[in-house]
């Protein structure tokens, strides 16, 4: 089996990560921001500008922006949910926009209030902003593997909804599987799906939570298939918002760790790495996730 040289591991546990936890202060985000920027990581998905009401671990995102030391080739990206919040993130000098629109129609209108088509029409509106202060623009489908209120979601259905924001201007393409529902075998029915739409494994970036424990697998698959972006978050942080006690996100050690051993580059220091893992640790003030913050990396000698 051959697989690629080198991935790009983007780092999502300030954002998708700490989103999920309670909140933490503004001092904290900023710190563990700072701490993973000296890994080696390229790209570092830093905050989220939404309504503070809507969700709070999110609130002040605008501060942090403002107080992180930015690495220079570290790419600072921020979530945003509609122009408004784009708006705040290019005043914030976000390095690159993430848009988020679900593949079903259930989940976006609890997401962001709008229907599917809605969120498309906003998706030509954002990026034409975004564009306009030269900042490029990454298009996410969510639920791209499944959903929490309507099961699985047609492979036709998530390439359909790429397609349009392919035509929107994005880019970058990302899919995410929001509630950890993917399988291998999932990952290459979609992949087959998106090539069959005209989209390659090159233009394919992939997000995987380990709800169910097969995020590690889900990247093999996308690997076999030449998919090099992979997100994943430090420790493990996070969680499942409909499965309170689930694991979150990939845990960025974990998936570096196996990297590493398969010869794949990530460019990423793994000892600064489990640093940044305590701290996480740290700051959420309890047991993260993560496997090799336990076992440590399989060279560990165990003592006898
Ligand atoms: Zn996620």
């Amino acid at each position: 089996m051959r697989w690629p040289s080198a991935v790009e591991v983007r780092e999502v546990g300030p954002r998708d990560g700490l989103q999920n936890e309670d909140p933490v202060p503004v001092d904290a985000r900023v710190r563990l921001i700072d701490a993973l920027s000296g890994t080696g990581l390229r790209r570092i998905e830093a905050a989220s500008f939404v309504r503070a009401d809507a969700i709070p671990p999110m609130a002040g995102s605008d501060e942090v922006m403002a107080r992180i030391e930015r690495h220079p080739g570290v790419v600072y990206s921020a979530l945003v949910p509609n122009p408004k919040g784009a708006e705040l993130a290019l005043a914030a000098k976000a390095d690159e926009l993430e848009l988020v629109v679900s593949a079903s129609e259930t989940h976006n209108q609890k997401n962001v209030k709008r229907s599917v088509a809605e969120s498309l029409v906003g998706a030509h509106e954002l990026v034409e902003l975004a564009h306009g202060a030269d900042t490029p623009v990454e298009a996410i489908v969510s639920t791209a593997f499944g959903c929490p209120y309507e099961g699985d979601v047609a492979p036709e259905r998530v390439a359909q909804v790429a397609g349009h924001l392919v035509d929107a201007g994005a880019d970058r393409l990302s899919f995410g599987d929001t509630t950890g529902m993917a399988t291998p075998a999932r990952v290459h029915g979609l992949l087959d799906e998106l090539e069959r739409a005209g989209i390659g494994a090159d233009r394919v970036g992939l997000h995987f939570h380990n709800t169910r424990g097969t995020a590690l697998a889900n990247v093999l698959a996308g690997l076999e298939r030449g998919v090099t972006r992979y997100d994943a978050s430090i420790g493990g942080l996070g969680g499942c918002p409909y499965a309170p006690g689930a694991s979150g996100n990939a845990v960025t050690e974990d998936l570096v760790h196996m990297l590493h051993d398969m010869d794949i580059e990530t460019g990423i220091d793994l000892d600064a790495l489990l640093q940044c893992s305590h701290l996480a640790q740290d700051i959420v003030g309890r047991e993260l996730p993560s496997a090799l913050l336990h076992a440590g990396p399989r060279t560990r000698k165990y003592a006898s």
